[in-house]
């Protein structure tokens, strides 16, 4: 356990000097560096192995530092550390369980909802979070080049009901700032677009990502700005998360947060309780709490739909309305989120 401490304290200050991008490409790709970094025992390699070959690790050292360390519950660990489970096939456990291959009329750009529409702005993410319901993406198919992204922005100009361009991936924050400040601005071109909207995990993930390049294009669009988080747990907000979301706030951004409802991860009403006060206190307003997409690979984190209701039923005890998460389910060929 000490020796563990110590390497952790080794490893945060040796990244303390590294841009973004460099955290980023040494994050632990390999189940058993990733096993030995927490004093893992080796019961847990040969699921992560399992697991890891069917959707690649992906954890930076930043997120690492919030794990404990010989703690195979940690609620932040059980995000990212592939498991056995992952290889079950349970019926009714899908690889597009949003059905989205119906919804993109051009490459990168998917239209699912009125008045919206998501853009694939980055193929790749900062950390591979073992639930996601894209994890069987096929983002080879999705990665527009400048030229390319032309018929998508087509699109949007053709249709003047849509009011807003949501920049998803992936991680849309993954790309460089100079692809990211071109996008924006052919879409802030557009006049018929009032907002912009960034769905990420990078500034929880890589906190360092907040950094004066994005802000610069962030701060400088014409375009209302929304950036909705994705944090499941109250673990995951150490100060270097809460000065990041400062930064993007004083760029003008409006901070929502949308969590996962995940076994053994958040399913608790204390830790739903404890993660909104912490959003809150960070200056990010608690959104949606989904429940999980059916997606291969996943099944080991559903929570059913009434466990959930009288999870919600009892956080609403404990917490005012503006603290409390909308219960959602995504349901394919629905024109909104549909609530539980
Ligand atoms: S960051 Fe988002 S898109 Fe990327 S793996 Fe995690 S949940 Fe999926």
């Amino acid at each position: 356990m000490q020796e563990n401490m110590i390497i952790a304290a080794q490893q945060a200050s040796a990244q303390a000097s590294l841009s973004w991008q460099q955290q980023l490409s040494q994050a632990i790709r390999d189940p058993l560096a990733l096993c030995q970094r927490l004093g893992l025992s080796d019961h847990w390699l040969p699921g992560a192995r399992a697991g890891g070959q069917l959707f690649e690790i992906c954890v930076p050292e930043a997120y690492l530092a919030r794990i404990a360390a010989n703690a195979p519950n940690d609620p932040l660990l059980r995000q990212v550390l592939p498991v056995s489970d992952e290889t079950l096939t349970p019926q009714g456990y899908v690889t597009d369980p949003l059905e989205e291959a119906e919804h993109r009329p051009a490459k990168g750009l998917i239209h699912k909802y009125a008045g919206r529409v998501l853009l694939i702005a980055s193929p790749n993410c900062a950390i591979n979070c073992r639930y996601c319901f894209r994890r069987h993406f096929p983002y080879s198919d999705n990665s527009p080049s400048r030229a390319q992204w032309q018929e998508a922005l087509d699109y949007l100009r053709a249709d003047t009901t849509l009011h807003e361009a949501i920049l998803s991936g992936g991680d849309p924050l993954a790309a460089n700032d100079r692809q990211l400040a071109w996008l924006v601005e052919q879409l802030e071109s557009i006049p018929h677009l009032k907002r912009l909207r960034l769905h990420t995990r990078l500034p929880v993930v890589i906190p360092d990502r907040v950094d004066d390049a994005l802000l610069g294009w962030l701060a400088g669009t014409r375009l209302q700005k929304v950036v909705v988080l994705h944090i499941n747990h109250a673990n995951e907000i150490d100060q270097a998360v809460v000065d990041a979301c400062s930064r993007l706030k004083q760029a003008g951004a409006t901070l929502l947060n949308q969590s996962v409802l995940l076994r053994r991860v958040n399913d608790s009403v204390d830790t739903l309780a404890t993660l909104s006060e912490r959003l809150f206190d960070a200056g990010i307003l608690p959104y949606y709490l989904h429940v999980l997409d059916p997606v291969q690979g996943a099944a080991h984190f559903d929570v059913s739909d009434d466990e959930a209701r009288e999870l919600v039923t009892q956080l609403r005890e404990h917490l005012p309305g503006f603290l409390m998460p909308r219960l959602v389910r995504e349901i394919p060929g629905q024109g909104s989120k549909t609530p539980l």
